[in-house]
């Protein structure tokens, strides 16, 4: 029984009955599973919250994941065939990992889910979304490997994978009216995409207007700005306070953190329940979430390119700022010297005449 038309982009318009929604999760990309796992730590909201209707306003959720689900062998596989043929509506499609090019691969497969009961032959994850992509309501890319190829689409790889959009189409449109949605991330930072599939729930219940995406199809209030610009040790670079190695509070730049140039909040979010943050705790940012993730980034212990400029430019200019600031700081670090005791009276206080 198909769902009524949903009418995205039209907050102000009365809502429609809340439908029941299904979110099909293929895992079968060329992937780890590293973003499944990644959203179980999500809290805002979490994934319990989501799937137990414990948020005001949100469907029903029915989450069809195969890391996740109680189900096995057909019990799981026949919502799958069910929403191939048009009778599990509305649902949300999820891929994760990347896209392999089974068009080169003419003696097997890359990636499959599933079996066909006809030929007992696997179905490829290519033709899983080619059956099931042009039904959803919308698709969601999770993960840098399904967003934009990520790691197993390096160069020199033999599968020819590649993101979703690659693969669908960059102006594809679901038949809603919703481009892909790309959530990136290796892994996904779990409340970037809980939150960012909160966001579709409510557009799908019609209480949201259409999610703002940019150039790169990514929710611009998570990827609108850069990973520097949420750093706890930002204050280090522009003091020209450089860590030459791992041990170091200081900033990483040198020792070869790209934070500067990507686009990622983790540091401002953290990773579990605002925890964490790649620079924030150590790591140097490698721009993980970045469609030019790996190979633009690599080798990732080196100095990244203009790093050295803007370092040793900051490092003029923040050696010398830092030395006048030590001295604003040895003297607020005192006490003024009118407080101490005595028969006079040494603040400079002058009693009005009446
Ligand atoms: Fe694994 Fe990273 Fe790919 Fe996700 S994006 S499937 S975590 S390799
Ligand atoms: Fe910027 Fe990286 Fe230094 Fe943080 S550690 S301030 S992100 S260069
Ligand atoms: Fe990836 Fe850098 Fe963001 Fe860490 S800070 S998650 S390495 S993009």
């Amino acid at each position: 029984m198909s769902a009524a038309p949903i009418p995205y982009g039209r907050s102000t318009q009365k809502a429609p009955a809340t439908p029941e929604v299904h979110i099909l999760w293929i895992t079968a990309g060329l992937s780890c599973d590293g973003d499944t796992v990644s959203i179980t730590a999500a809290t805002q909201p979490s994934i319990e919250d989501v799937l137990l209707g414990a948020i005001p306003g949100l469907p029903k959720v029915h989450l069809h994941n195969p890391v996740l689900a109680y189900e096995v062998g057909d019990d799981f596989m026949k919502h799958w065939y069910e929403a191939e043929k048009g009778r599990l509506e509305p649902f949300v499609l999820v891929i994760e990992g990347s896209i392999p090019n089974e068009k080169i691969k003419k003696e097997g497969y890359w990636a499959a889910l599933g079996t066909n009961p006809t030929s007992g032959q696997p179905i490829t994850t290519c033709e899983w979304i080619d059956r099931l992509a042009p039904k959803a309501t919308a698709v969601v890319a999770c993960g840098t490997c399904a967003t934009y190829g990520g790691i197993h689409a390096m160069q020199g790889n033999p599968t020819g994978c590649m993101g979703l959009a690659d693969y669908l189409g960059w102006n594809w449109k679901s038949k809603a009216g919703l481009p892909i949605v790309n959530v990136p991330g290796c892994p996904v930072q779990p409340d970037n995409f809980m939150e960012t599939l909160l966001y579709l729930l409510y557009q799908l219940a019609g209480l949201a207007p259409m999610i703002p995406l940019d150039d790169q199809l990514r929710p611009k209030w998570l990827f609108g700005f850069t990973v520097h610009e949420g750093c706890d040790r930002a204050g280090y670079y522009e003091q020209g306070d450089f860590a030459e190695d791992y041990n170091s509070e200081k900033c990483l730049v040198k020792i070869g953190c790209w934070g500067p140039v990507v686009n990622c909040n983790v540091p401002k979010r953290g990773w579990m329940a605002g925890i964490g943050g790649c620079p924030n705790v150590g790591g140097i940012c490698i721009g993980c979430t970045m469609p030019g993730f790996p190979d633009k980034f690599m080798p990732f212990m080196d100095e990244p390119p203009g790093a050295r400029i803007s370092a040793g430019t900051i490092g003029v200019y923040g050696t010398a700022i830092r030395s006048l600031r030590a001295i604003t700081n040895h003297t607020v670090n005192k006490e003024p010297k009118w407080r101490h005791p005595g028969r006079k009276l040494t603040t400079g206080y002058h009693p009005q005449a009446f």
